[in-house]
């Protein structure tokens, strides 16, 4: 027999929201089905209508909100439903900070199986001014009336909307990106079609060292020709003596992914300087940077403090980028090892260690889970080791490396709760304890939450 939702489409019900998704809805449940409504929050009442209903949930809509949250606020973007960017921006600051905290812990119990009375999940460390904090852009550009627009895809569609200003981004990012837009519109050139697969101009990509005020721009384009190169590197030079390297990269393929694999630097340097507390980055355009400076700083001495190093240690970093979380690290630790996929951002991490003057840093170019079980074998072993992985978390063969190692401290800096409680779970099978867990608000208004997370051999 067929088994019913209790709900039905087109139907009204009163509600209490419990949660909210990662998306922002928040969840409600009738009879134990939960139901997601966009732009609702826990503690909300309300009545809904429920629009669609699948096989184990359903979508619904607000039609009269009876009880607000404490945390309701007005979203201060006007764009900021069009956008998609943020899905937090109807929620106060506090509020987002206490709904981080609490979605960590969630996974963390659920995903992870931990004991969270044993665990301690701290409070979300969040901004003093949560506002412009993104130090780099990546704009999609097309074409409207004839005019070049550049800014972000329409939710859930491929048509691009203008935007001349977000409130998340560093307002010189925005500044240097309207004036590129103009530039090229005066010089004619087309933006990139996707459904044609026809144009050249496909994404402007600023990068901006907040601590140096020096910028980075890159243009990603279909081809490798430049219509009226020297005329517009000139007018942006002029224009912006901050800009010290513009870069092309060719990306020709019929695909989402912004960058291709060929770039050059078009004129002035390979690479852009920028500090974090008092170290030195160059950072070239494919290298991985993290965006929110500030809180990045914030990330990092956490990290270097679960890493509780006293001189003595040998450390791995594993998936170092540009070497950031290294060089902080080794200058408190006897040595320090560093591996990443990515081969330019080798070479700026090499280069990051010169410039600093730290000569017990080495880097190598490879997948973690690789280089560091050839080192193992080779006899390189850590005291500490500290990973931070891309969102989908460490790869198995990484984490029984790990486990066969048996560093005294791992230090798990992660940007996706999920794959840190999956990954936590197989360390503590494999003989660690996670002792705390430290989320830090590196994207204020998004509902992205990074962690740093402190495990100790048992
Ligand atoms: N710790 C650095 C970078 C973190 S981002 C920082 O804070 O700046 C994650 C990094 O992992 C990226 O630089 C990415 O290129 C790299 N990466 C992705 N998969 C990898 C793998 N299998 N092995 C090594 N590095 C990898």
């Amino acid at each position: 027999m067929k088994q019913t939702a209790p709900v039905q489409k087109n139907e009204y019900y009163d509600v209490v929201f419990e949660d909210l998704t990662h998306e922002g809805a928040g969840v409600a449940k009738v009879d134990g089905f939960p139901v997601f409504v966009p732009n609702a929050l826990p503690d909300e009442k309300a009545k809904i209508k429920v629009t669609r209903v699948k096989k184990g949930f359903a979508f619904g809509r607000l039609i009269d909100l009876k009880e607000e949250s404490r945390f309701r606020t007005k979203a201060p973007c006007p764009i900021y439903k069009q956008c998609g960017g943020c899905q937090l921006q109807h929620i106060n600051y506090e509020g987002q900070l206490l709904y981080k905290q609490k979605q960590v812990k969630d996974v963390l119990e659920r995903i992870g199986k931990l004991d969270l009375s044993r665990v301690t999940v701290h409070p979300t460390l969040g901004m003093e001014d949560p506002w412009n904090y993104r130090n780099k852009a990546q704009v999609p550009v097309g074409t409207r009336e004839g005019g070049l627009v550049a800014g972000f895809y329409q939710q859930r569609s491929h048509e691009i909307i203008d935007m001349n200003k977000c409130l998340i981004q560093q307002s010189e990012n925005d500044r240097v990106v309207q004036a590129i837009k103009e530039i090229c519109n005066r010089y004619g050139i087309k933006a990139y079609d996707e459904e044609r697969h026809k144009g050249w101009l496909r994404h402007i990509m600023v990068r901006y060292g907040v601590a140096t005020g020096e910028m980075m721009v890159v243009f990603i384009t279909k081809t490798n020709d430049f219509p009226h190169k020297n005329a517009i590197m000139k007018e942006i030079t002029a224009s912006f003596p901050h800009v010290k390297s513009i870069v092309q990269n060719i990306n020709p393929k019929k695909t989402n992914v912004i960058f291709g694999d060929e770039t050059h630097v078009i004129w002035g340097e390979e690479y852009i300087y920028d500090t974090i507390g008092d170290i030195k980055f160059a950072i070239s355009a494919r290298s991985f940077y993290q965006v929110n400076p500030e809180q990045t700083k914030v990330l990092y001495d956490k990290a270097l403090e679960y890493a509780g190093l006293n001189g003595e240690e040998t450390v791995i970093d594993a998936y170092c980028g540009i070497g950031t979380i290294s060089l902080f690290l080794a200058k408190q630790a006897k040595k320090v090892y560093g591996v990443e996929i990515v081969p330019e951002a080798i070479e700026d991490a090499k280069r990051n260690a010169e410039l600093n003057g730290i000569e017990n840093a080495e880097f190598e170019v490879g997948e973690a889970e690789v280089v560091i079980p050839k080192w193992y074998e080779e006899g390189i072993s850590a005291d500490t080791l500290v990973v931070d992985p891309p969102r989908k978390g460490c790869d198995e063969a990484l984490l029984r490396t790990i486990i066969e190692m048996k560093p005294k401290r791992v230090v798990y800096v992660s940007c996706n709760p999920g794959t840190l409680a999956r990954d936590l779970r197989v360390l503590e099978d494999g003989g660690y304890v996670t002792l705390e867990v430290q989320p830090v608000d590196m994207f204020p208004h998004t509902s992205h939450v990074e962690c740093c997370a402190l495990l100790k051999k048992v």
